[in-house]
């Protein structure tokens, strides 16, 4: 790896803030839509204590969408790979990301744990009697893969987000008249919503992002996550964690990362660190403009093959 200088973050985050104006936040929850286009923060993670951060790492978002990762290792840790893929594909995305092209067109299940539809099929698999039940297993393990004890729901997000759920309503019931889903799809949602408004910061994604870096099995409270389940959940980032732009993310930045709209993004260099940012500013495709420049310098910085 290159020596890193101590302000390296620094230039990193000065070089690309002036890229933001370029784009905006989202808007389709009011909580989201009063998010500055301005912010922007970056934290690194390479292990043993080794923290680098930059811009306002104090800052506290919403997961969004990054959340789809830890639904897909839990769900890979109690159900196994053969009962989750059974019931979601591994392939890229087509159309956008909340559309019912992800699972009408091609192998007859979502195309990804990634795109919503998939990602609900996910927290469906998730045991646990009632949402409550789920959200409190996964808040459990966000806080072990974080290493914070006090990461929690943002309760205004995750009722706002219910009450705007239309699309996602309409994927629920549809997956369920394909036997897809199972249970209650009215509690599906409420679990969901809560998962996506799990409120961190860039340092608890960096430190999440890092926990994943290892090629070994990783224990976490009482759970075992397969260093198979990890790598195959990497790869996935890989290629399907970008929404549309997820092949051109793949070609020309190579680090795995999920990004979600309210900014967020986590990425996993593998053997070498994990990283958090936040940068509500989205482009056409709803990736973080600054996460995406700034992950594009850190691959060059951290040599990236
Ligand atoms: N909660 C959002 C939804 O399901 C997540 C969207 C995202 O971050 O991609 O619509």
């Amino acid at each position: 790896m290159t020596v890193i200088a101590e302000n390296w973050l620094d230039t990193l985050v000065d070089e690309v803030r002036p890229h933001l104006a370029a784009g905006s936040v989202s808007t389709y929850l009011p909580e989201l839509s009063r998010a500055r286009a301005d912010e922007l923060a970056v934290a690194v993670d390479l292990g043993g204590g080794n923290i680098l951060t930059a811009g306002n790492s104090k800052a506290r978002f919403t997961v969004q969408s990054v959340v789809k990762v830890f639904t897909l290792l839990l769900a890979l840790h109690h159900r196994g790979e053969d009962h989750v893929f059974a019931r979601v594909g591994r392939d890229q995305g087509i159309g956008s990301y909340n559309s019912l092209e992800t699972f009408i067109r091609g192998s007859g299940v979502p195309v990804n744990p990634f795109v919503n539809a998939g990602a609900l099929v996910v927290v469906d698999m998730l045991p646990g009697d009632g949402p409550q039940h789920r959200v409190a297993d996964l808040l459990d393990f966000v806080r072990l893969l974080t290493g914070n004890a006090a990461v929690t729901v943002n309760e205004a997000v995750a009722r706002s987000e219910l009450a705007l759920s239309d699309r996602n309503r309409a994927l629920g019931y549809f997956l369920r008249s394909h036997r897809l889903i199972t249970g209650d799809v009215e509690e599906l949602l409420w679990a969901y919503c809560q998962m996506c408004a799990i409120e961190v910061d860039v340092v608890d994604l960096a430190h999440a992002g890092r926990v994943l870096a290892d090629g070994v099995d990783v224990h976490l409270g009482g759970r075992l996550l397969q260093a198979w389940h990890v790598r195959l959940v990497r790869r996935l980032m890989l290629f399907g964690g970008m929404y549309e732009a997820s092949g051109r993310y793949a070609t020309e930045v190579g680090i795995p990362a999920k990004c979600g709209v309210s900014g967020a993004m986590m990425g996993v260099v593998p053997r070498c660190a994990g990283v958090g940012i936040y940068g509500p500013a989205l482009d056409e495709s709803a990736n973080s403009i600054g996460g995406l420049r700034l992950m594009r310098l850190l691959a060059g910085a951290l040599e990236i093959e």
